[in-house]
Protein backbone atom coordinates (compact mmCIF):
# COMPACT_ATOMS: atom_id res chain seq x y z
CA UNK A 1 0.00 0.00 0.00
CA UNK A 2 3.02 2.30 -0.72
CA UNK A 3 2.00 5.24 -3.20
CA UNK A 4 5.23 6.14 -5.21
CA UNK A 5 3.56 9.21 -6.99
CA UNK A 6 5.81 12.22 -4.85
CA UNK A 7 4.19 15.25 -6.57
CA UNK A 8 5.21 17.30 -3.28
CA UNK A 9 2.97 19.85 -2.23
CA UNK A 10 5.49 22.08 -0.23
CA UNK A 11 3.15 25.56 0.09
CA UNK A 12 -0.28 24.59 1.53
CA UNK A 13 0.51 24.13 5.34
CA UNK A 14 3.22 26.90 5.07
CA UNK A 15 0.53 29.83 3.16
CA UNK A 16 0.35 32.02 6.73
CA UNK A 17 0.13 34.99 5.00
CA UNK A 18 1.96 37.67 7.01
CA UNK A 19 0.57 41.00 6.69
CA UNK A 20 2.65 43.24 8.19
CA UNK A 21 3.62 46.52 8.00
CA UNK A 22 5.74 46.58 4.96
CA UNK A 23 9.16 47.11 5.98
CA UNK A 24 8.73 44.24 8.58
CA UNK A 25 7.56 42.20 5.85
CA UNK A 26 8.47 38.37 5.49
CA UNK A 27 8.60 37.47 1.82
CA UNK A 28 7.35 34.23 1.15
CA UNK A 29 10.32 32.48 0.09
CA UNK A 30 12.13 33.85 2.49
CA UNK A 31 9.89 32.91 5.52
CA UNK A 32 9.95 29.48 4.08
CA UNK A 33 13.98 29.09 4.16
CA UNK A 34 13.68 30.91 7.52
CA UNK A 35 11.64 27.88 8.84
CA UNK A 36 14.00 25.40 7.53
CA UNK A 37 17.31 26.73 8.50
CA UNK A 38 15.80 28.07 11.89
CA UNK A 39 13.77 25.29 12.54
CA UNK A 40 16.37 22.62 11.73
CA UNK A 41 14.37 20.64 9.11
CA UNK A 42 15.72 18.44 7.53
CA UNK A 43 15.41 15.85 4.54
CA UNK A 44 15.22 12.27 6.30
CA UNK A 45 15.24 10.06 3.71
CA UNK A 46 16.26 6.91 6.05
CA UNK A 47 13.15 7.92 8.68
CA UNK A 48 10.19 6.74 6.98
CA UNK A 49 7.72 4.45 7.05
CA UNK A 50 5.23 4.85 3.92
CA UNK A 51 5.88 7.07 0.87
CA UNK A 52 2.44 9.19 0.42
CA UNK A 53 1.37 11.03 -2.97
CA UNK A 54 1.05 14.92 -2.00
CA UNK A 55 -3.27 14.96 -2.37
CA UNK A 56 -3.21 12.37 0.11
CA UNK A 57 -4.91 13.25 3.25
CA UNK A 58 -3.77 11.40 5.89
CA UNK A 59 -5.92 9.58 8.53
CA UNK A 60 -5.99 10.94 12.65
CA UNK A 61 -6.52 9.22 15.68
CA UNK A 62 -7.19 11.05 18.78
CA UNK A 63 -5.65 9.38 22.15
CA UNK A 64 -8.22 10.79 24.93
CA UNK A 65 -10.75 12.93 24.10
CA UNK A 66 -10.40 15.35 26.86
CA UNK A 67 -10.99 19.06 26.90
CA UNK A 68 -8.05 19.88 24.34
CA UNK A 69 -9.32 17.24 22.02
CA UNK A 70 -12.69 17.96 22.51
CA UNK A 71 -12.71 21.97 22.29
CA UNK A 72 -9.44 22.74 19.84
CA UNK A 73 -8.10 19.83 17.77
CA UNK A 74 -11.30 17.81 17.13
CA UNK A 75 -12.85 21.34 15.50
CA UNK A 76 -9.45 21.88 14.17
CA UNK A 77 -9.44 18.71 11.88
CA UNK A 78 -12.51 20.36 10.28
CA UNK A 79 -10.45 22.84 8.54
CA UNK A 80 -6.73 20.89 8.14
CA UNK A 81 -6.19 19.99 4.21
CA UNK A 82 -4.07 17.11 4.45
CA UNK A 83 -5.06 15.41 7.07
CA UNK A 84 -8.23 14.47 8.98
CA UNK A 85 -9.92 13.20 11.98
CA UNK A 86 -10.60 9.32 11.17
CA UNK A 87 -10.22 7.54 14.73
CA UNK A 88 -10.50 7.18 18.31
CA UNK A 89 -9.17 6.15 21.48
CA UNK A 90 -10.97 6.27 24.51
CA UNK A 91 -11.77 4.59 27.39
CA UNK A 92 -15.15 6.13 27.85
CA UNK A 93 -17.99 4.11 25.81
CA UNK A 94 -20.14 6.92 25.53
CA UNK A 95 -17.63 9.23 24.61
CA UNK A 96 -16.71 7.04 21.67
CA UNK A 97 -21.02 6.99 20.52
CA UNK A 98 -21.45 10.95 20.89
CA UNK A 99 -18.18 11.39 19.06
CA UNK A 100 -18.58 8.23 16.31
CA UNK A 101 -21.86 10.04 15.66
CA UNK A 102 -20.75 13.75 15.63
CA UNK A 103 -17.55 13.02 13.22
CA UNK A 104 -19.03 10.14 11.73
CA UNK A 105 -16.76 8.16 12.84
CA UNK A 106 -16.68 4.04 11.46
CA UNK A 107 -17.02 1.40 14.70
CA UNK A 108 -13.66 -0.03 13.09
CA UNK A 109 -11.83 2.53 14.04
CA UNK A 110 -12.49 3.16 17.18
CA UNK A 111 -10.54 2.04 20.12
CA UNK A 112 -9.92 1.63 23.51
CA UNK A 113 -6.90 1.61 25.71
CA UNK A 114 -6.61 -2.21 25.93
CA UNK A 115 -7.35 -2.85 21.89
CA UNK A 116 -4.50 0.29 20.89
CA UNK A 117 -2.02 -1.92 19.34
CA UNK A 118 -4.51 -3.59 16.85
CA UNK A 119 -4.61 -0.32 14.97
CA UNK A 120 -1.23 -1.43 13.69
CA UNK A 121 -4.16 -3.33 11.36
CA UNK A 122 -6.25 -0.23 10.39
CA UNK A 123 -4.81 1.21 7.32
CA UNK A 124 -7.12 4.63 7.62
CA UNK A 125 -5.04 6.04 10.61
CA UNK A 126 -1.88 7.12 9.57
CA UNK A 127 -1.15 9.38 12.48
CA UNK A 128 -1.58 9.21 15.99
CA UNK A 129 -2.05 12.03 18.33
CA UNK A 130 -1.78 11.41 21.94
CA UNK A 131 -3.47 13.58 23.90
CA UNK A 132 -3.08 11.77 27.48
CA UNK A 133 -1.96 13.05 31.09
CA UNK A 134 1.85 13.43 30.78
CA UNK A 135 2.49 10.72 32.53
CA UNK A 136 0.94 8.64 29.37
CA UNK A 137 2.93 10.61 26.66
CA UNK A 138 5.92 8.18 26.45
CA UNK A 139 3.73 4.92 26.67
CA UNK A 140 1.34 5.62 23.93
CA UNK A 141 3.65 6.94 22.01
CA UNK A 142 6.01 3.89 21.93
CA UNK A 143 3.29 1.40 21.45
CA UNK A 144 2.04 3.89 18.48
CA UNK A 145 5.69 3.44 16.89
CA UNK A 146 5.20 0.10 17.15
CA UNK A 147 1.88 -0.13 15.56
CA UNK A 148 4.00 1.56 12.44
CA UNK A 149 1.85 5.07 13.31
CA UNK A 150 3.20 8.51 12.72
CA UNK A 151 3.04 10.06 15.98
CA UNK A 152 1.67 13.32 17.11
CA UNK A 153 2.92 13.94 21.59
CA UNK A 154 1.07 16.86 23.35
CA UNK A 155 3.29 19.11 25.36
CA UNK A 156 4.81 18.33 27.56
CA UNK A 157 6.56 15.43 25.54
CA UNK A 158 7.64 13.48 28.16
CA UNK A 159 8.41 13.50 31.92
CA UNK A 160 11.85 13.24 31.60
CA UNK A 161 14.64 13.59 29.35
CA UNK A 162 15.30 9.25 29.58
CA UNK A 163 11.55 9.33 28.18
CA UNK A 164 11.78 12.01 25.94
CA UNK A 165 15.05 9.69 24.53
CA UNK A 166 12.77 6.40 24.34
CA UNK A 167 10.16 7.81 22.26
CA UNK A 168 12.70 9.29 19.49
CA UNK A 169 14.26 5.90 19.66
CA UNK A 170 11.19 4.06 18.99
CA UNK A 171 10.47 6.33 16.34
CA UNK A 172 13.32 5.72 14.67
CA UNK A 173 13.07 1.94 15.19
CA UNK A 174 10.35 1.96 13.67
CA UNK A 175 10.44 4.36 11.02
CA UNK A 176 7.91 6.83 11.84
CA UNK A 177 7.89 10.19 12.00
CA UNK A 178 7.79 12.41 15.41
CA UNK A 179 6.54 15.58 16.10
CA UNK A 180 5.19 17.20 19.69
CA UNK A 181 1.85 19.67 19.34
CA UNK A 182 3.66 22.77 19.47
CA UNK A 183 0.84 24.54 17.82
CA UNK A 184 2.78 27.79 17.82
CA UNK A 185 5.70 27.00 15.95
CA UNK A 186 3.14 27.53 12.98
CA UNK A 187 1.65 30.39 14.29
CA UNK A 188 1.84 34.11 12.65
CA UNK A 189 2.63 36.16 15.36
CA UNK A 190 5.33 33.54 17.09
CA UNK A 191 6.40 33.49 13.30
CA UNK A 192 6.97 37.52 13.43
CA UNK A 193 9.14 37.50 17.02
CA UNK A 194 11.08 34.96 16.05
CA UNK A 195 11.66 36.88 12.38
CA UNK A 196 12.13 40.29 14.62
CA UNK A 197 14.49 39.13 17.00
CA UNK A 198 16.61 36.28 15.06
CA UNK A 199 17.08 38.67 12.11
CA UNK A 200 17.85 41.58 14.30
CA UNK A 201 14.98 43.80 12.37
CA UNK A 202 14.74 46.48 15.45
CA UNK A 203 18.19 45.36 16.75
CA UNK A 204 20.32 42.99 19.54
CA UNK A 205 18.17 41.47 21.43
CA UNK A 206 19.43 42.17 25.36
CA UNK A 207 16.22 41.13 27.24
CA UNK A 208 13.18 39.12 27.25
CA UNK A 209 10.00 38.25 29.64
CA UNK A 210 8.31 35.57 28.96
CA UNK A 211 5.97 34.17 31.13
CA UNK A 212 2.19 32.11 31.17
CA UNK A 213 0.32 31.35 33.83
CA UNK A 214 -3.46 30.78 35.44
CA UNK A 215 -5.17 30.01 38.63
CA UNK A 216 -6.23 26.25 39.12
CA UNK A 217 -6.66 25.16 42.89
CA UNK A 218 -8.65 21.44 42.26
CA UNK A 219 -6.26 19.41 44.19
CA UNK A 220 -7.64 16.62 42.26
CA UNK A 221 -6.75 17.53 38.19
CA UNK A 222 -3.84 15.40 37.45
CA UNK A 223 -1.71 18.46 36.76
CA UNK A 224 -1.28 18.68 40.47
CA UNK A 225 -0.62 15.22 40.61
CA UNK A 226 3.20 15.25 40.70
CA UNK A 227 3.00 11.20 39.35
CA UNK A 228 1.03 12.11 36.75
CA UNK A 229 1.90 15.91 35.80
CA UNK A 230 5.16 15.61 36.63
CA UNK A 231 5.95 18.86 38.53
CA UNK A 232 2.75 21.25 37.98
CA UNK A 233 2.97 24.66 36.51
CA UNK A 234 6.53 24.41 35.29
CA UNK A 235 5.66 20.83 33.26
CA UNK A 236 2.18 22.03 31.88
CA UNK A 237 3.43 25.44 30.62
CA UNK A 238 6.73 26.50 31.14
CA UNK A 239 7.70 25.09 27.67
CA UNK A 240 5.83 27.88 26.65
CA UNK A 241 8.32 30.35 27.91
CA UNK A 242 11.05 28.21 27.54
CA UNK A 243 10.42 28.18 23.60
CA UNK A 244 8.82 31.71 23.74
CA UNK A 245 12.73 33.44 25.05
CA UNK A 246 14.79 30.52 23.42
CA UNK A 247 13.02 31.04 19.66
CA UNK A 248 13.08 34.52 19.63
CA UNK A 249 16.62 34.99 19.89
CA UNK A 250 16.90 31.60 17.85
CA UNK A 251 19.83 30.49 20.81
CA UNK A 252 19.55 27.86 23.66
CA UNK A 253 20.51 28.85 27.21
CA UNK A 254 23.69 28.82 28.26
CA UNK A 255 22.42 28.39 31.82
CA UNK A 256 19.26 28.47 34.25
CA UNK A 257 18.76 29.55 37.66
CA UNK A 258 15.31 29.07 38.94
CA UNK A 259 13.57 29.75 42.23
CA UNK A 260 10.05 27.93 43.07
CA UNK A 261 7.34 28.99 45.18
CA UNK A 262 4.19 27.70 47.11
CA UNK A 263 1.62 30.18 48.62
CA UNK A 264 -1.20 27.23 48.92
CA UNK A 265 0.29 24.83 50.78
CA UNK A 266 -2.91 23.12 51.04
CA UNK A 267 -3.54 22.65 48.08
CA UNK A 268 0.25 22.37 46.79
CA UNK A 269 1.47 19.19 48.93
CA UNK A 270 4.18 18.25 46.64
CA UNK A 271 4.78 20.37 43.57
CA UNK A 272 5.78 24.03 43.04
CA UNK A 273 2.81 26.14 42.95
CA UNK A 274 5.18 28.49 40.22
CA UNK A 275 8.59 28.99 39.77
CA UNK A 276 10.63 31.91 37.82
CA UNK A 277 13.31 31.35 36.11
CA UNK A 278 16.03 33.49 34.02
CA UNK A 279 18.01 31.91 31.20
CA UNK A 280 21.31 32.67 30.14
CA UNK A 281 22.09 32.92 26.45
CA UNK A 282 25.20 32.90 24.25
CA UNK A 283 24.44 35.91 22.58
CA UNK A 284 24.54 38.00 25.60
CA UNK A 285 20.53 37.83 25.83
CA UNK A 286 18.63 37.38 29.30
CA UNK A 287 15.13 36.19 30.10
CA UNK A 288 13.25 35.89 32.85
CA UNK A 289 9.95 33.81 33.55
CA UNK A 290 7.09 32.90 35.67
CA UNK A 291 4.88 29.57 34.95
CA UNK A 292 2.32 29.51 37.83
CA UNK A 293 -0.90 27.71 38.78
CA UNK A 294 -2.05 30.88 40.73
CA UNK A 295 -2.04 33.98 38.65
CA UNK A 296 -3.02 35.02 35.49
CA UNK A 297 -0.28 35.71 32.95
CA UNK A 298 0.76 35.43 29.51
CA UNK A 299 2.96 37.34 27.66
CA UNK A 300 6.69 37.62 25.72
CA UNK A 301 8.17 40.63 25.55
CA UNK A 302 11.80 41.46 24.20
CA UNK A 303 13.85 44.54 24.27
CA UNK A 304 17.12 45.48 21.86
CA UNK A 305 17.49 48.44 24.15
CA UNK A 306 15.55 51.67 22.89
CA UNK A 307 13.02 49.43 21.01
CA UNK A 308 10.77 46.50 21.75
CA UNK A 309 8.45 43.64 20.38
CA UNK A 310 5.77 41.76 22.28
CA UNK A 311 2.79 39.47 22.28
CA UNK A 312 0.07 39.86 24.74
CA UNK A 313 -2.08 37.68 24.61
CA UNK A 314 0.82 35.24 23.91
CA UNK A 315 0.35 31.58 23.85
CA UNK A 316 -2.97 30.61 24.90
CA UNK A 317 -5.31 29.04 22.34
CA UNK A 318 -7.38 31.24 21.79
CA UNK A 319 -5.02 33.77 20.07
CA UNK A 320 -2.16 35.91 20.52
CA UNK A 321 -2.02 39.92 19.85
CA UNK A 322 1.19 42.07 19.31
CA UNK A 323 2.93 44.92 19.13
CA UNK A 324 6.02 46.18 18.01
CA UNK A 325 8.24 50.42 19.15
CA UNK A 326 10.45 51.84 16.82
CA UNK A 327 9.78 55.27 16.46
CA UNK A 328 6.59 54.49 16.94
CA UNK A 329 3.91 51.70 18.85
CA UNK A 330 2.41 49.89 16.07
CA UNK A 331 0.64 46.57 15.91
CA UNK A 332 0.88 43.46 14.30
CA UNK A 333 -1.58 43.34 11.66
CA UNK A 334 -1.27 39.12 10.81
CA UNK A 335 -4.24 36.81 9.47
CA UNK A 336 -4.72 33.73 11.65
CA UNK A 337 -6.70 30.77 11.19
CA UNK A 338 -9.59 29.58 13.12
CA UNK A 339 -7.61 27.54 14.90
CA UNK A 340 -3.63 27.20 15.45
CA UNK A 341 -3.56 23.99 15.40
CA UNK A 342 -4.77 23.57 11.47
CA UNK A 343 -1.35 24.61 10.27
CA UNK A 344 0.33 22.50 12.59
CA UNK A 345 -1.34 19.23 12.00
CA UNK A 346 -1.16 20.15 8.17
CA UNK A 347 2.26 20.40 8.40
CA UNK A 348 2.81 17.33 9.96
CA UNK A 349 1.18 15.56 7.37
CA UNK A 350 3.23 17.33 4.70
CA UNK A 351 6.12 16.44 6.45
CA UNK A 352 5.41 12.56 6.34
CA UNK A 353 4.51 12.95 2.51
CA UNK A 354 7.46 15.03 1.73
CA UNK A 355 10.13 13.01 4.09
CA UNK A 356 11.08 16.24 6.19
CA UNK A 357 11.43 16.00 9.89
CA UNK A 358 9.10 18.28 11.54
CA UNK A 359 10.11 21.88 12.65
CA UNK A 360 8.39 20.55 15.79
CA UNK A 361 10.18 17.70 15.89
CA UNK A 362 10.80 15.05 19.07
CA UNK A 363 14.59 16.96 19.24
CA UNK A 364 12.61 20.23 19.97
CA UNK A 365 10.96 18.38 22.82
CA UNK A 366 13.89 17.20 23.96
CA UNK A 367 15.74 20.24 24.18
CA UNK A 368 12.49 21.73 26.11
CA UNK A 369 12.55 18.91 28.73
CA UNK A 370 16.29 18.72 29.42
CA UNK A 371 15.74 22.77 30.09
CA UNK A 372 13.11 21.88 32.64
CA UNK A 373 15.35 19.54 34.08
CA UNK A 374 17.91 22.30 34.60
CA UNK A 375 15.25 24.51 35.84
CA UNK A 376 13.88 22.02 38.24
CA UNK A 377 17.44 21.53 39.47
CA UNK A 378 18.49 25.11 40.09
CA UNK A 379 14.78 25.78 41.81
CA UNK A 380 15.73 22.55 44.48
CA UNK A 381 19.41 23.42 45.07
CA UNK A 382 19.39 27.38 44.52
CA UNK A 383 22.33 26.91 41.94
CA UNK A 384 22.67 28.39 38.71
CA UNK A 385 23.03 24.97 36.41
CA UNK A 386 24.98 24.94 33.29
CA UNK A 387 23.41 23.37 30.03
CA UNK A 388 25.81 22.01 27.52
CA UNK A 389 24.73 21.19 24.14
CA UNK A 390 26.37 18.77 21.70
P1 LIG B 1 -7.92 16.32 30.12
O1 LIG B 1 -7.81 15.88 31.53
O2 LIG B 1 -9.05 17.22 29.76
O3 LIG B 1 -7.97 15.06 29.15
C1 LIG B 1 -7.19 13.90 29.38
C2 LIG B 1 -7.83 12.72 28.69
O4 LIG B 1 -7.08 11.56 29.02
C3 LIG B 1 -9.28 12.46 29.13
O5 LIG B 1 -10.06 12.13 28.03
C4 LIG B 1 -9.14 11.26 30.06
O6 LIG B 1 -10.30 10.45 30.08
C5 LIG B 1 -7.98 10.53 29.40
N1 LIG B 1 -7.32 9.59 30.31
C6 LIG B 1 -6.98 8.33 30.00
N2 LIG B 1 -6.41 7.72 31.02
C7 LIG B 1 -6.40 8.60 32.04
C8 LIG B 1 -5.94 8.54 33.38
N3 LIG B 1 -5.36 7.46 33.88
N4 LIG B 1 -6.09 9.66 34.14
C9 LIG B 1 -6.62 10.78 33.65
N5 LIG B 1 -7.07 10.89 32.37
C10 LIG B 1 -6.97 9.81 31.57
O7 LIG B 1 -6.53 17.01 29.76
P2 LIG B 1 -6.23 17.98 28.54
O8 LIG B 1 -6.31 19.37 29.02
O9 LIG B 1 -7.01 17.59 27.36
O10 LIG B 1 -4.68 17.68 28.32
C11 LIG B 1 -4.24 16.50 27.67
C12 LIG B 1 -2.82 16.74 27.14
O11 LIG B 1 -2.85 17.79 26.20
C13 LIG B 1 -1.83 17.16 28.22
O12 LIG B 1 -0.58 16.57 27.97
C14 LIG B 1 -1.72 18.65 28.06
O13 LIG B 1 -0.48 19.20 28.46
C15 LIG B 1 -1.94 18.82 26.57
N6 LIG B 1 -2.52 20.12 26.22
C16 LIG B 1 -1.92 20.83 25.26
C17 LIG B 1 -2.41 22.06 24.90
C18 LIG B 1 -1.76 22.84 23.81
O14 LIG B 1 -2.11 24.01 23.62
N7 LIG B 1 -0.87 22.25 23.04
C19 LIG B 1 -3.52 22.59 25.56
C20 LIG B 1 -4.12 21.81 26.55
C21 LIG B 1 -3.61 20.58 26.87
Amino acid sequence: MEHLNLNLNLNLSLNLSLNLNPNLMLDRREFLQKLAVGSGALAIPELHRGLFPADKILGIALVGLGNYATHQLAPALQHTQRCRLVGLVTGTPEKAKTWSAKYRIPEKNIYNYQNFDEIRNNPDIDIVYVVLPNSMHAEYTIRAAKAGKHVICEKPMALNVQECEAMIRACAENRVQLSIGYRLYFEPHHLEMRRLGTQKILGNVKMMESSLGFSMANPKVWRLNKAMGGGGAIMDLGVYCIQGARRTVGELPESVTAQGFVLDKSVFKDIYEGMTFQMNFPGGAVSNSTTTYSSYVDRLYATTGGKWFELNPSYNATGAGGRFSDDQIRPFELKTKAFQQIDQMDDFADCIAAKRTSSASGEEGLIDLKIIEAIKQSADTGRKVRLVWE
